[in-house]
This record gives structure tokens, sequence and C-alpha cells, in this order.
């Protein structure tokens, strides 16, 4: 296939698809009525699609906010740029106050402790610690629990140095909006918004939607929405298809490094886990391994798509390089593979395309970890 751009060092990479990214962005936009936000959840690199790069293209698409998950990737938001407010999405250690100032990154607040460490520095600095106040609801990962909103920001908000600048919780069964669990969830939140606003406090930018909740449940966007998965064409949940037409962002592919037909009987990778039936085996060498985000179990179960067709990975995979063979049989005859010849690990290539959704069915894992994983090694091309 046609390549269009290809890194210099290495003969594997991620491809990131610009436009597809961008009709993603407005995809959700429509989805919004107009007055609510969208706050583009880019940890993890943008879900391994490369933050500094996504997050110029989603600022021009329409994001209003960006959250990350570590105060470190809100400051490389900085570095690269980035004028929108950045939401860390937990409480960081109180060491990392005066870095959350200097770069003006907000961060999730849900302890007495760093809420006021926070705001004695802010004052401190001669500026106001702006924060997101998280509540528990029920997936009991982070928060001050619902029933306890008020308490914890009458304990804190005497403080001059700080600012609430949004209130939020997140779903666990966002996937089932019809379930008791989510509207449970939904109950708690309302209710403990409710009980800060009818006591008078500020809330600011009311949000609880992940892709799902946004896709399923209009009724809970409130001020704004956190999308991440869907941003990159991929869908949170199976019911989700169908909803809202979103393009898949990142591929990931190889070129050959190495051809050969090795005699029958020979063992190919370690522990010689694939055998060479006959001699009419090509085995192509990738240079893409487990370390690259191709999961080792996928070893002998995986296929990789070349000249539109599917052929088989064989052998255990390794950790910077995997095989594949190239097998004639007499209802596919397959020409053989040359060094430099693209392979399509995850994406279209001609009629056939292989989907993150496939490999993560196949990891017995979900698409978020697929891409996770290929961004943290490979190159990004940005196409
Ligand atoms: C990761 C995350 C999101 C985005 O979830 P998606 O399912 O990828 O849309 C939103 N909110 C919080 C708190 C998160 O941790």
């Amino acid at each position: 296939m046609a390549v269009r751009n290809q890194p210099e060092t290495r003969w594997a990479w991620v491809e990131v698809d610009r436009g597809a990214l961008r009709k993603n962005v407005r995809a959700f936009r429509r989805l919004l009525r107009g007055r609510e936000r969208l706050c583009c959840v880019v940890k993890a690199d943008a879900y391994g699609h490369g933050a500094s790069e996504c997050c110029q293209i989603m600022q021009q698409a329409g994001a209003d906010m960006f959250a990350v998950a570590t105060v470190a990737e809100g400051v490389q938001l900085r570095e690269t740029g980035i004028k929108l407010p950045v939401l860390v999405l937990s409480e960081p250690p109180i060491e990392a106050i005066p870095t959350l100032l200097a770069y003006n990154v907000m961060p999730s607040v849900y302890t007495v402790e760093f809420a006021l460490a926070y705001g004695e520095c802010a004052v401190q600095a001669g500026t106001v610690g702006r924060y997101h106040l998280a509540i528990e609801t029920g997936m009991n990962r982070i928060g001050v629990p619902c029933t306890e909103a008020l308490e914890f920001r009458r304990s804190i908000d005497f403080h001059r140095g700080l600012e609430c600048d949004g209130v939020f919780t997140h779903f666990a069964t966002a996937d089932d909006p019809d379930g008791w669990d989510y509207q449970l969830q939904r109950k708690r939140f309302d209710e403990a918004v409710a009980a800060l606003r009818d006591a008078g406090l500020e809330v600011g930018t009311v949000h609880c939607d992940n892709t799902p909740a946004t896709i399923f449940d209009p009724a809970s966007h409130y001020d704004m929405v956190r999308v991440g998965i869907g941003l990159y064409g991929l869908m949170p949940c199976e019911s989700a298809r169908g909803r809202i037409e979103l393009a898949p962002v990142m591929s990931v592919r190889a070129r050959v490094t190495r051809t050969a037909h090795p005699a029958m009987g020979e063992g190919v990778g370690y522990g010689f886990t694939y055998r060479v039936p006959r001699t009419t085996v090509q085995i192509c060498t990738l240079p893409i391994g487990y370390a690259d985000g191709l999961a080792r179990t996928l070893s002998n179960r995986m296929e990789v798509l070349y000249r539109g067709q599917r052929v088989r990975q064989v052998g255990n995979i390794c950790m910077d390089q995997c095989m594949v063979a190239i097998q004639q049989t007499t209802v596919r005859p397959m020409p053989e593979a040359e060094v430099g010849d693209v392979m399509t690990i995850v994406g279209r290539d001609g009629d056939d395309e292989i989907t993150m959704d496939e490999m993560a069915a196949l990891r017995g894992t979900i698409n978020y970890e697929v891409a996770c994983g290929f961004g943290m090694r490979l190159d990004k091309v940005y196409v």
C-alpha cells in the first residue's frame, strides 16, 4: 500500500489521521446543544495518539478544555502552547502544588489537607487556586463522598486563596444508562450539587459525562462533557455503535525488514511455537513487538494485512519484532513480500480492516488499552 508519511529511524509506526480526529471532535460538538462545553480527555498521551499534536487539532475543532491524568501531562500541554483550561482528573501529591500554580493546571480536589495547602500556596504566589471538586457517587475510586460534599466545602471555603471552578463525578456503568447503578450515581450527584447550590456556594462548571454517558444520556450533559475514547474514533461499548458516526484515528503499520524461506520443520522465534509446515512458506520479519504494544498473548493468534489480505503472525512475539508467514494456497495465491513492503497491524488496507476492537477481543481487553499500548514507544506520524 502507498504510505503518505513515515518515520526515518524505524520501520514501524503509529499513523494518526488528523482529519478523522477533527471529524470526531465536530461530531461530539454537534451532539451538544451549544451551551454545553466539550472537555477533551487527553490522558495517557491522548490515549496513545500523541497529546501535543492532538490538542492543537482538538483546539481548532472546538475543544473548550482539556483533562489529563497527571501533573506532568498537564505541564506538557502548557509547554506545547495550549492556552485552554487544563484539569488533572485526580488529586495530585501536595508536593506538586507549586508546579500546578506555575503552569496554571487545575487539580481535582477531595481532601481538606490538599485544598488548604493549595489555597495557601496560591495566596503566597499572588494568585488564586482554581480547582474542581470531585464527588464520589458510586465508583469508589476518588472524590468526597456525595453526602459530605457540603461539609467538605464548609471546611475549606473560608480560604481566600481557593476558587471552585467546577464540580464533577464519574460513572462506573455509563454503558448501561437504563440500569439502576447508573441512575443511582446520577441521583447522588444531582443531590450533592443541589445541596451546594442551596447553601449558596459557587459550583462553577458541573460535569459528569464520559463518552458513553455523553452519547446515551443528553439530559446529563449539564455544563460540560468529558469525552475521551470517542474522540479517537473508538466505541466505548458495542451498544454505542450506530448512535454517533466516528472515524478511527489510529492505524499501526510496519515495513518488512527481512524475508526468508526456512526449510520445512524449522522453528520460528523463541521456543519454536511455530514450525514451518512446508517449504512454500515465506517468513517476513516486522520491527514491532510487545514493547510497542503488540501484546505477547497475541502470538500465533493474530493476523496482519498485506496487500489488503490477511496473513498470519507466527511464532512468539518478541520484545521489538515479530514474524508473519505468507503461505500460498490454491484458493488464495498471494505475491511474496519484499523488504520494505508495508503491512498493517491495525487499520485499513484495501477492502479489509483490522480494528482496535478485533485486537482487543483477541487480547481479552478493551480498545482503550490497545490504543494506549501502541502509543507508548512507536513513532507517530500525522497524516
Ligand atoms: C478517562 C476519563 C474520562 C473519559 O472517559 P472515556 O470513556 O474515554 O470517554 C472522563 N472522566 C474521567 C474522570 C476519566 O478518568
